[in-house]
């Protein structure tokens, strides 16, 4: 699943390569990549041709293309494995190309949703009066957006009664934030993962804030610098960003910070990696 900086680096991508650009054809390889679309592939591809493609948008890890003068806008899903790329027209298909998007200008390139598994696509949704795809119009601000309200963050992450971790990945509250970033702004905050939130005070939020978006503009920082080639989005396993992480997937290893071993823990379904000096743990009180 690519997280957060990932995502951003793709919609960075789309906005040079495909934004402004109308649609000639859309042909669908697999229907599978489109069945979140309820009117199927043709209708999909119908809805498409002649639209012209407007600013590439994100929210939390979610991408989207509105279309200008449409009530419609493609969201895309990238499940585990699905890239978009623009490749020159007269690239040979990826094995595992699902849909291919031609544009009426003489760019020669197009867009290409790619994906070994079939868990991604591309749907069609209606567009909000806020700018949002319907269907993702109840997923929170991510902390890069400058819209993001910390005072409102604290207040509802005091009032909801859980753990920090939980709250973090809960995309109602904070969208965008990943069991990897978790992790590591969590080590940077010294914070154990299932301190209680209700005791938060503003300043301890505000830090753990602080670090979440250090740590996601730090692997923009490292992702950055390749996103002006062709290739919009190599997703996630390919070493694009080399991330320095400093607390997921190190069990065993010296914290960077103090030299003890490092932990891991099973947590809902995943890991939560940390130091168990630096990150205690919270006294068990209910
Ligand atoms: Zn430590």
């Amino acid at each position: 699943m690519p997280e957060l900086p990932e995502v951003e680096v793709v919609r960075r991508g789309l906005e040079r390569w495909v934004s402004g650009r109308i649609v000639k054809t859309v042909e669908v390889r697999h229907p599978r990549a489109v069945r979140r679309h309820l009117a199927g592939p043709e209708g999909f591809a119908k809805a498409l041709a002649g639209q012209r493609v407007g600013e590439a948008m994100r929210r939390g890890k979610y991408l989207w293309l509105p279309l200008d003068d449409s009530p419609y806008s493609v969201l895309a899903h990238l499940g585990m494995s699905g890239q978009l790329l623009v490749q020159p027209e007269d690239v040979p298909d990826e094995k595992h190309l699902r849909i291919r998007i031609r544009f009426e200008d003489g760019q020669g390139t197009e867009l290409r949703f790619v994906d070994q598994r079939t868990f991604g696509g591309l749907s069609l949704h209606e567009t909000t009066p806020e700018g949002l795809p319907d269907v993702i119009a109840h997923i929170a601000r991510d902390p890069l957006d400058p819209l993001f309200d910390d005072t409102a963050f604290h207040a509802a992450l005091r009032a909801r009664r859980t753990t920090i971790k939980r709250a973090l990945l809960d995309q109602s509250l904070i969208s965008g934030v990943g069991n990897i970033y978790a992790d590591e702004a969590l080590w940077r905050s010294k914070l154990h993962y299932e301190r209680p939130t209700g005791t938060f005070t503003r300043p301890r939020t505000a830090e753990l804030l602080g670090h979440i978006r250090d740590v996601m503009n730090d692997a923009l920082a490292a992702g950055g610098t390749s996103f002006d080639s062709l290739y919009v989005n190599v997703n996630g396993e390919s070493g694009y960003f080399d991330r320095s992480l400093d607390a997921y997937g190190r069990e065993g290893e010296p914290c960077r910070r103090c030299g003890t071993l490092m932990r891991r823990r099973a947590w809902m379904n995943r890991s939560s990696y940390f130091c168990p000096k630096c990150q205690r743990a919270p006294r068990v009180s209910s």
